[in-house]
């Protein structure tokens, strides 16, 4: 355990933990970062749409991000696992999986989500590369092929009538969810085809996907599928620590009041934990705004 506490850790080191630690290493904040690695988009080749880094793998933008945020001579930097943190008279301590303590005035979570995704055979292994969440992200990359949609529940209505500006477009309903008349219409204007009978494997050698099969025995053709998964906190920490949620679009959201804080004094958040609207480049201002609102609250109390 170091000796002095520091001002701010940083839980989770990804997009949104970075851009929070940037503004305070830059603010001359004695911080410290711990990350274990496993950013959310880990599974895709290529990382879309963040503004100089287009096409780049996900690690290696934030390897390169890492080493410059590490240039400043107040920060602090541990891959590592963060397994529990409690409040300590005007403290926070936290506590990493080898044992070890570290302490800090102040906390922000960073620590993004997990998805879960339909339990279809052949969907996990392709997840990032031809099983898709975001046609922003990795639309372009397979535009102009046989596209699908995988129903996850009311929601995937909005990607089915979206996935057709990327290429012809079929809704699996897979009994998830089935389209009213006025829908139904609405999936018709946009050249949508409705497939009830559910996906029950996917088919090409992964990660590529060449078809699909169904339960009636069909195989169709289909290149990409969009899929709206499940999501849950990656960290059992915030919950440790009492932070309130409220129910967003994939899963819980950490429940934020004003300027990034949660519903726990001191207690910080941002990124994807904290969102429905789940984008590198969103996650990474969301740090910048907690980064800032965290060092105001240091300065000015
Ligand atoms: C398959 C896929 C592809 C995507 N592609 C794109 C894309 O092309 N462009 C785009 O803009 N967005 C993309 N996204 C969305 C993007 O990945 C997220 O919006 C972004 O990663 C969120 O950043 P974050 O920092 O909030 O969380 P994450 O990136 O998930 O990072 C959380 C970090 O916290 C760490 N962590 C968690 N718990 C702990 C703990 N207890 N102790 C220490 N560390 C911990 C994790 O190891 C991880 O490093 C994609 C998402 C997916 C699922």
């Amino acid at each position: 355990m170091s000796d002095m506490p520091y001002d701010v850790i940083v839980i989770g080191g990804s997009f949104a933990g970075q851009g929070a630690a940037m503004m305070l290493a830059r603010a001359r904040r004695r911080i410290l970062v711990i990350d274990s690695g496993l950013p959310r988009n880990r599974f895709a080749h290529s990382s879309h749409a963040f503004l100089g880094q287009d096409g780049r793998k996900p690690y290696d933008i934030l390897a390169e991000a890492g080493r410059q945020l590490r240039a400043y001579p107040t920060v602090g930097w541990i891959d590592g696992e963060a397994t529990a943190a409690r409040k300590d008279e005007d403290l926070f301590v936290v506590t990493l999986a080898d044992g070890r303590e570290e302490r800090a005035k102040r906390l922000i979570l960073a620590t993004g989500v997990k998805d879960e995704l339909p339990p279809i055979a052949g969907m996990q292994e392709r997840w990032g590369v031809t099983v898709l969440h975001c046609p922003y992200c990795h639309g372009y990359e397979v535009a102009g092929n046989d596209l699908g949609v995988v129903a996850t529940g009311p929601k995937s209505m909005h990607q089915a009538l979206l996935i057709p500006d990327w290429g012809p477009t079929t809704y699996f309903t897979q009994g998830a969810f089935e389209p009213n008349a006025e829908e139904l219409d609405r999936l018709a204007d946009r050249g949508v085809r409705i497939v009830r009978s559910p996906i029950v494997e996917l088919l090409g050698p992964t990660p590529q996907l060449e078809g699909v099969r169904l339960a009636d025995g069909r195989v169709l053709p289909v290149a990409a599928l969009f899929v709206g998964p499940k999501t849950s906190m990656s960290s059992p920490i915030a919950e440790q620590l009492g932070c309130g949620f409220e129910e967003g679009n994939t899963g819980p959201d950490l429940l934020l009041g004003d300027k990034k804080c949660t519903t726990v004094e001191g207690v910080y958040a941002a990124g994807d934990a904290t969102t429905s609207t789940h984008n590198a480049t969103l996650a990474a201002a969301s740090g910048v705004l907690a980064g800032v609102a965290v060092h105001q609250s240091l300065a000015l109390h």
